[in-house]
Parts: structure tokens; sequence; C-alpha cells
């Protein structure tokens, strides 16, 4: 099949021919199944189009039952078809019959056809249709079939729109669009309130033209775009202090070094060569960029993808010669999109933004840290935010409960209003405790620091008084570059983490955390049954020492003179730690030699996120000069239960006491050698849990820069001593969880949080 298909272009001029021809679009339409079923060596060809209510509804098929046309509808994401319409991806099966969705239709025949391969028809991000053929015998469809396919499917996408075939209402037809007002759950990715107007973000508008007439034509305007977009990212990063401040440049200069990745480029080209325009040779590009990033489970190499996107969006715009002026606002605005990049939210007026609401993203998206920083509430994963969201709509986002309220009733509205002045004072008066002493009633002194990963992270130290940086997690960088950061690209970061804490506030930083589910594009990737427990970390810097020697190069270049903190993670034994120590003096050999200067000082620490070390504590501690806890890893393995398997989360209460009796002991261990431990995982942000964590002796604390304003306030707010007796007292209660008795213990003694 594949060297019928090696001429595409001369395909799509045919399809482009039998479309615009002056035939009704039903004959349209069964012409084009029949040319694309020729072309595909496929036995079948079918068109699927969505109808109201979600209905897909069978069109037109060459090699099916005819009488199947018009007949054979299937309802709410039934069937194959449905599932490719609801994911919205490419379905691509050697054994159809065979997947727990497929749905036996009779009429149609099709139980014969083993092999499968469904694309989306897609108009504005949603899928109008489903273009399906269909072989006899089982094979999967090459990559380059699916990409033809997928082609195909946009050119047909033209014809959909047409108003003979479906009515466009009804394309977009949603039960839900109906006035009424609905609440929308999600995840807060920024803390807040916000309240305003739906705007979309302008994304590229739909294609206007699939079929290029002029090859060579395309080609210079994908060029000429390509060259512009460029020139916008030089723009932002020749001004220093931008509108958005000059903290912003490693996310600009990253998404320039997409701008100039010549694979994509390449990618583009082809598609253009294939006979697409080049406006749809970069959106056909961008949709198979999100298939392959469906594939992905790593949330950070899904970022890294989520990056281009936001890229492609913008040439999008170049390439339909749109993309001035549209980011205006005029009035208090909730931004709605599938998903926003960082760069979009820079360009939009912060006075009258005032959230974001977006189907996807993440809590480590470059926009959501962004937005964390600049005060934007983000509420994130609201499903069919897109559908039931109009223009112009008055949205309530709660990104403190993680709701959102559209067409709010009026008493929602009052109240929403009184709750986000309540909110405006609680902000406000963190901000004014930032200098207060992090010190509990009685009197016990409490050190408080903050995580950080991207240079945008670093305004945030004197926002909030953080103390320093106790987890400086330096992978972020290397999981959105697409090649191994330089020790030059890489010293300069971390020059820059230690120029924002100053000489005062120390900066830990923690080698790679890479590999598991922390994919980088310049390692090879293993598949791996389980990769929280697999090839990470420190694994990896011990296999491949360089890469391991080149950072710890960087991060000595970037102290001379000055005193740096550095730190191992996922050490599981002393012996591992030994080994990096070693590597580590070999560098600080080599500095010396080659005349650098050395550090003032360096101090070494290690995780505490593998079980096994904790049996280790008596000889650990004699080999660090502070240590911190990983609580996330720590826990997960603690429990066995995967971090990142929402199906999980909350299954566990990190206040048992079997944990807490476990916590205790390195604790101890630590506070008995004099040992400095700091909580660095998430747990040491959640009130209850600081509460628990002080009665045992932890009394370091590295926490999100959102959260050190919440928890000075708390421990401000605590009599230790008295606490200890009480958690003492409790911890044996109940083998479950303490969380009640403790939330019990925060009320009876006034303690807000
Ligand atoms: C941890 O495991 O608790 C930790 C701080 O490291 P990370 O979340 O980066 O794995
Ligand atoms: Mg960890």
């Amino acid at each position: 099949m594949s060297q019928t298909i090696s001429q595409p272009r001369l395909l799509l001029r045919r399809l482009h021919g039998v479309m615009g021809s002056a035939a009704p679009a039903q004959d349209r339409l069964d012409r084009v199944v029949r040319v694309v079923a020729q072309n595909m060596v496929a036995e079948v060809c079918s068109i699927y189009l969505t109808r109201a209510g979600g209905v897909m509804e069978l069109f037109a098929t060459e090699g099916l039952r005819p009488e199947a046309v018009h007949t054979t509808k299937m309802t709410g994401g039934e069937g194959l078809v449905g599932l490719v319409a609801e994911r919205n991806l490419p379905l691509n099966l050697s054994e159809a019959p065979s997947h727990p969705r497929f749905s036996f239709r009779p009429e149609t025949g099709e139980e014969m056809y083993h092999s499968f391969l469904g694309v989306p028809i897609v108009k504005g991000n949603r899928a109008v249709g489903v273009l399906v053929v269909q072989n006899v015998a089982p094979r999967r469809y090459t990559p380059e079939e699916v990409e033809v396919l997928q082609t195909i499917a946009m050119v047909i996408s033209e014809l959909v729109a047409s108003e003979e075939l479906v009515n466009p209402d009804e394309l977009f037809e949603d039960a839900t669009t109906t006035g009424q007002p609905i609440t929308l759950d999600g995840q807060s990715f920024s803390r807040g309130l916000g309240l305003g107007k739906a705007r979309f973000l302008s994304p590229a508008a739909a294609v206007r033209v699939t079929v290029a007439q002029d090859v060579d034509a395309e080609l210079e305007n994908l060029d000429a775009s390509l060259a512009k977009l460029r020139l916008q990212f030089d723009s932002l990063l020749s001004e220093p202090e931008t509108k958005v401040g000059g903290e912003y440049r490693d996310v600009i200069e990253t998404f320039r070094m997409f701008a100039v990745d010549r694979g994509w480029r390449d990618r583009i080209r082809e598609a253009i060569q294939s006979g697409l325009t080049a406006e749809a040779a970069a959106v056909r590009i961008q949709q198979s960029n999100r298939a392959r990033m469906s594939q992905i489970r790593d949330p950070y190499l899904r970022e890294r993808m989520h990056d281009f996107e936001d890229v492609t969006n913008r040439l999008i715009r170049i390439l339909q010669h749109h993309e001035d002026g549209a980011n205006i606002l005029e009035e208090d605005t909730i931004l709605v999109a599938r998903n926003l990049g960082a760069a979009d939210l820079m360009e939009f007026d912060r006075k009258y933004l005032k959230a974001v609401l977006i189907e996807e993203g993440t809590r480590t998206a470059h926009m959501t840290i962004i937005a964390r920083a600049l005060g934007i509430p983000v509420l994130g994963r609201v499903s069919g935010v897109m559908e039931h969201v109009q223009e112009g709509e008055d949205i309530v986002v709660d990104a403190l409960e993680g709701r959102a309220y559209l067409r709010p009733a009026d008493d929602i509205l009052e109240t929403f209003r009184a709750n986000l002045a309540v909110r405006e004072e609680e902000l406000a008066a963190f901000a004014s405790e930032r200098d207060l002493p992090t010190e509990t009633r009685d009197g016990k002194q409490v050190t408080l620091l903050m995580n950080a990963g991207l240079l945008v992270d670093l305004p945030s130290l004197d926002h909030t008084g953080a103390g320093g940086i106790g987890l400086f997690r330096t992978e972020f960088q290397f999981l959105v570059a697409p090649t191994l950061p330089k020790v030059k690209e890489q010293e300069k970061i971390y020059a820059a983490a230690l120029d924002a804490a100053g000489p005062d506030r120390p900066v830990i930083f923690r080698t790679l955390d890479i590999g598991g589910d922390k994919q980088v594009p310049f390692l090879p990737r293993q598949k791996e049954e389980n990769p929280a427990m697999g090839w990470r970390a420190i694994r990896i810097g011990l296999d491949r020492p360089a890469l391991l020697r080149f950072q710890l190069r960087a991060l000595l270049y970037a102290a001379a003179g000055r005193e740096v903190s550095i730190m191992f993670p996922m050490i599981a034994e002393v012996a591992e730690l030994r080994r990096c120590k070693s590597i580590l003096q070999k560098e600080l050999k080599r500095l010396k030699t080659h005349g650098h200067k050395p550090p003032s000082q360096i101090n070494i620490g290690c995780m505490i996120e593998v079980p096994s070390l904790v049996f280790q504590m008596d000889s650990l501690v004699k080999e660090v000069d502070f240590l911190s806890l990983g609580t996330n890893d720590l826990m997960q393995f603690f429990f066995a239960c995967d971090r990142g398997n929402p199906a999980l989360s909350g299954r566990y209460d990190l206040l048992a006491p079997s944990a807490l009796r476990f916590l205790k002991q390195i604790a101890d261990k630590a506070n008995a050698a004099k040992v400095p431990l700091t909580v660095c995982g998430e747990m040491g942000g959640q009130p209850l849990e600081v509460l628990a964590l002080m009665s045992m002796g932890f009394t370091r604390f590295s926490v999100s820069p959102t959260a050190v304003g919440p928890v000075r306030r708390l421990v401000r707010q605590v009599d230790l001593a008295n606490l200890k007796q009480f958690f003492d007292r409790v911890i044996d209660n109940d083998p479950h969880s303490i969380r009640d008795s403790l939330q019990n213990y925060a009320r009876d003694h006034r303690i807000r949080f």
C-alpha cells in the first residue's frame, strides 16, 4: 500500500478537484471515499460525521454495504469511530473486532475487516467527523499511512464545513450551551479566585485553504513566517525588562530554540511538498505532535510538546497574517483555552487578566509556573471547558476549591465578590508578614525555605521572604531543552540562582533527577515496567558519570568564591553517596588544576527518598553536611503507591501512625547527629502535616513559593511544647490516621490556615 501513496500531492489535488466540483455535496463525499480507498489500497473507506447530540452518522462509504449510509448511527462515543472522535486522535488496529470498544453493526457487514485505521476530521480543535479505512487482512498501518490519512482528513474538513451536509449549528450543538449555569470541576494549578468575562485565546484560526496551488510560494511563506517568528522572540529577548520582567527570559529562550528547530521546519516543509498550504502543513504537524503527545505519560515531556504547540500556534497566526492586536483586554477577563502557552500568557494585560481556565495543563507547565509567580489563578484539567463556554459569558474561577462556575447565578456572583475581597486581604496580609520571624509561640525557630527549578521562580525569594532555596530541581532546565545543556548554559542558570539568593540565603542544588517519569530527549529512552523505581536520578548519574561530572563542573564554576550546597537524589545506599562524593572531589581537583576559583565552601547533602537509606542513617549522617527529606518519593515507596496515579491519590494518609513513626526515626537520627534535615517534599507545605512534622522534631521546611506565607503563619500560631504533648498522646490512637485529631487540635487552639 505504501508505494501507492508515494504521491500524496497528486492525491490531494485529485481530492481537491473532486471537492471543488459543482456536484451536490453528498456526491462529492461519495467520490472522495472512492478516491481514498483506491489510493490507499483499502477495501473500505468511510466518512462518519458528527450530528446533534454527538451522534456519529455514516455519511459515505466505499466497501461497506451502501444501505448502511445514513442508517448507521452511533451515539455517545459508541464504537471505534466514537473512540476516535472522543479522543480526537488516530486509532490504528490490526484486529479491530477484538477491541473492547468495537460495536457490531450487522447492516454494515464490517465484521470481516480486521484492520482499522480511523482519524478524526477536525474543525477548530474538535472532531466533527471520522475518516476510516479498513482492510480484510490483519495489519497495522504504517506511520506514513496514518499521516497521509490525517492529511486527507484535513482536506475533507473543508467539505464538511459546507452547509449542505450538516448544519454548522448542529456540528457544534451541545446540550450544555443553553445558557444555564453550570459548574465544572478542575485542579487548581495556581491558587486564587477570579471573576470576569470568558475570552478564548485566539488560537490559530481554522485553516482556510488546505491544498497548495503553488508549492514554492508556500515554502517561501513558511520561511518568511519562521523568520518573523524568530524576530518576535528576539525582540522580546532584546528587552531585558519587558512588561513581564527579565526573569522570564529563559522561557522565551526555550521558545526561540523551538523556533529555530530544523527538524520541525523540515517536517512542515515535507507536508507542504506533499501538497498542503503552509498553514495547513503547520496544523498537520501540530496534530501529529498532539497524537504523539497523547502517548507520553511523562508530564514533563508532555510540557515540552506543549511548548511546541504554543510556538506552532504563533507560527500559524503569522502564516495567516493576523497576529497583531489580538490580545488587548478591556475588561476583567477569564482566559479560556484548551491549553495555554507561557508566551501567550505574557501577552495579556495583567490588569484585566483575572484567571485562566484550561482543559489540559499541568502543575509543572511553564505557563503554570509563571502564572503562579504573577499571582494569576489557574484552573486546569477542566474537562469539556471548550464545549461549555461561550465567548463573553460570565465565569467565576475558584482555583482554591478547584471549581469554575459558568454563567453563575446572581447569588453565586455575590458570594464570590465577597470571597474575592477576603482573598485579596489575605494575600496582602501574607505579604505584610514576610519579614516576621518563623518562630513558634514558645520560641522555637523554624527555617522556612522555598523550592525552585527555573529562573522564573527566583523573584519569589524576595516576594515570600523565604530564607533560601532548600531544593533547586536542576532537571527542569534539562527537561525543556532539546539537547544536553552545555556546561556554560548550566553554569549561567546556577549562577543566576546564587546571585538572586545573595550571600545570606543558601541555595541547595540537587543534581539531575531525570529518567523514570522525567525522560529527557537526549538520553536513550528505555521502556521500563516501573519507571519510578527504574533507571533514574543518581543511578543514571553514576552509570553515565560524564553527565554528572559536567553538572558538578557547572555548579563549581557558578559558585566561584561563594558557598554552595549540592545534594544527590535517589540514593539507596551510602556507598552510592560515597561514589558521588569522590566524583565531586575529582571535579574539584580538576577545577584547581585549571586555575579556576573554587567555591568558598561546599556543603554536601543527600536526599532521603528511598526507604533503604533510613536503615543506614548511622553511617549516612557521618557522610553529609545536611539531609533533605523527599517525602513525595519516600512515601510512594513506603506505601508502594504510585505518586503519579490519580486513581490512588488520597488512598493512603501520610498522617498514618505507621508513616509518622517511620519519619520520626529519621528526624531523631539526624537531630542526634546535629545534621540539618529539611523536608522538601509536598508534605512540608500542608498545614496538618507540618504540625505533625514539627511535633516529631522537624524544624526545616522547603516548600513551593505559594506555601511560604501560609506555613509561616501556621508556625507562628503554634505552641510547640503543647502540640508535642498532644501528638505523643494521639499517635497511637488511630492506626489509620491522626488527621482528625490534629484537625480538632488546630480548631481547639485557634490555629487557622
Ligand atoms: C521528593 O521526592 O519528595 C522530592 C522533593 O523530589 P521530587 O518531587 O522532585 O521527586
Ligand atoms: Mg523525589
